[in-house]
């Protein structure tokens, strides 16, 4: 007999309290926040989904590996412990440890790319491009048609176009191509799975041109489990074995392990490559560390080298995806217009066809984060044109961004079902009310980056037919 009812696969040793707030009191705290969620206390939001990176919980496991960690400068054992796990894994001998994944990426393109090179991927994440950017070369995304369209449904949603692949290499030249990458799961794309076929035949494509293929790994597991039910021919292999053959087609990684590495601080670089190898090592000890620790204590590699062992388990990547999926069906039963099919690690919310009343250069999806925080206390981020877009500073006109998102990411083995259900309940709520919310304007910002901490107040209306369209009510 197997039952429906899918449980979160653990028990709960220490628990955080919740602080419960009012109405009344988060329309003070949102008001001194000027309206932008990150500038809130953690501590006066009640389910927090802001990110799912570093946000997970240990488990007694881990915390016992913290206990066990070696602090040795050089040579310390939970050096080996981690570069075991990640060689076992991944297949890759050398493994750098660096204190996130951004790190690991600086040193990746600071040692294999020069300005004027381009470096594809299916989509990079916002850290991978700038650091590309950074050392002058492009960052060219080549998602597939399904991928720019959130209505769209396709089992593998994150993979790349490999004929744009072959277009792009054929144009710029292989030696303009110091390496190629494939994240998965594609987080910017809606956190949606790369398929093994579309990994292989990426590897072909690097392969007949000589060009190193990276994976950009921080959801490595979400994306083997997508395969375990999803691609033809893998639902009797073990998750660890799926993980083993994506990563053969592949000449390194980067990874945060923030996120499937199950820990609150720690990534890092691994390859098969000697020569380069001992480049990025030179690297790193110029500003993360010694090799053996690469800025992090000797505890974070021990919890780390736990942590991607215990992603792979079968019951917690079957609970991990079904909460994340029941969040999203239930959203879609109520009439939220969400990027279809839900993701491993978030919802994504889309803001504009939501709130069809507030054009972009009026943030809806800014708007709704307040919404979701005065009626529940929810937190979570907006994806649209206040993180992409800009203000004209001479006319003040804004460049808006291609959608307006609204992601809820999903901290693993943090919220329980009946914490998805409250999140479920406050949401149907501020469906019902949706016509009603007002757009933002900005109040103060500081470019580049400026999500992190504008301040917005809502559109004034002055009453006139006129202003009332012109603020797209
Ligand atoms: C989080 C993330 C990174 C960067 O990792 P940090 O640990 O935040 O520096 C890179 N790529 C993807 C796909 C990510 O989700």
């Amino acid at each position: 007999m197997t039952f429906k009812t899918i449980i979160e696969p653990f028990r709960i040793k220490a628990v955080e309290p919740i602080r419960m707030t009012t109405r009344e009191q988060r329309q003070r705290l949102l008001d001194d926040a000027g309206r932008n969620p990150f500038l809130l206390r953690a501590d006066d939001v009640l389910i927090d989904l802001l990110t799912d990176s570093g946000t997970g919980a240990m488990s007694a496991e881990q915390w016992a590996g913290i206990m066990r960690g070696d602090e040795s400068y050089a040579g310390a054992n939970s050096y080996y412990r981690f570069a075991a796990a990640v060689e076992d894994i991944f297949g890759f001998h050398h493994a750098l440890p660096t204190h996130q994944g951004r790190a690991a990426e600086r040193i990746l393109f600071s040692t294999m790319c020069k300005p004027g090179d381009v470096v594809p991927n299916n989509t990079h994440f916002d850290t991978t491009r700038a650091n590309i950017e950074y050392v002058g070369a492009a960052a060219v995304d080549l998602p597939i048609p399904e991928g720019l369209s959130p209505s769209a449904s396709h089992p593998f949603k994150g993979n790349m176009d490999v004929d744009a692949l072959r277009r792009l290499i054929a144009r710029h030249g292989r030696e303009k191509i110091p390496l190629v990458m494939l994240t998965v799961t594609n987080n910017s794309g809606g956190g949606q799975p790369v398929s093994m076929a579309n990994i292989k035949a990426v590897r072909a494509v690097c392969g007949e041109a000589h060009i190193p293929l990276y994976i950009d790994a921080c959801r490595f597991a979400e994306n083997c489990w997508f395969i375990h039910e999803r691609e033809p021919g893998y639902a009797d292999a073990a998750i660890i074995d799926i993980a083993r053959e994506l990563f053969s087609y592949a000449d390194g990684c980067t990874m945060s392990a923030k996120k499937d590495g199950l820990v609150n601080i720690g990534g890092f670089l691994a390859t098969n490559d000697d020569a380069l190898a001992k480049q990025e090592a030179a690297l790193l000890i110029l500003t993360e560390g010694f090799p053996t620790y690469g800025g992090l204590a000797g505890r974070d590699l021990e919890a780390m080298a736990i942590g991607l062992r215990e992603v792979l388990e079968p019951d917690y990547l079957r609970y991990r995806i079904a909460s994340t999926a029941y969040f999203g069906r239930h959203l879609t039963d109520i009439g939220y217009p969400i990027v279809q099919p839900p993701g491993g690690h978030a919802i994504y919310v889309d803001a504009a066809a939501l709130l069809p009343h507030i054009p972009a250069r009026s943030f809806p999806g800014q708007a709704l984060l307040g919404e979701l925080y005065l009626t529940g206390g929810i937190r979570a981020v907006e994806i649209g044109s206040v993180m992409f877009g800009k203000t004209d500073e001479t006319s003040g006109e804004e460049t808006t961004a291609s959608m307006e998102l609204v992601r809820l990411a999903i901290p693993r083995r943090v919220y329980t079902q009946s914490h998805v259900d409250y999140c479920i309940e406050v949401m149907a709520d501020v469906y019902k009310r949706r016509s009603s919310i007002a757009g933002l304007r900005i109040v103060s910002q500081a470019p580049p980056l400026r999500h992190f901490t504008a301040r917005f107040a809502p559109v004034e209306y002055t009453g006139s037919l006129t202003s009332l369209r012109e603020s797209g009510s």
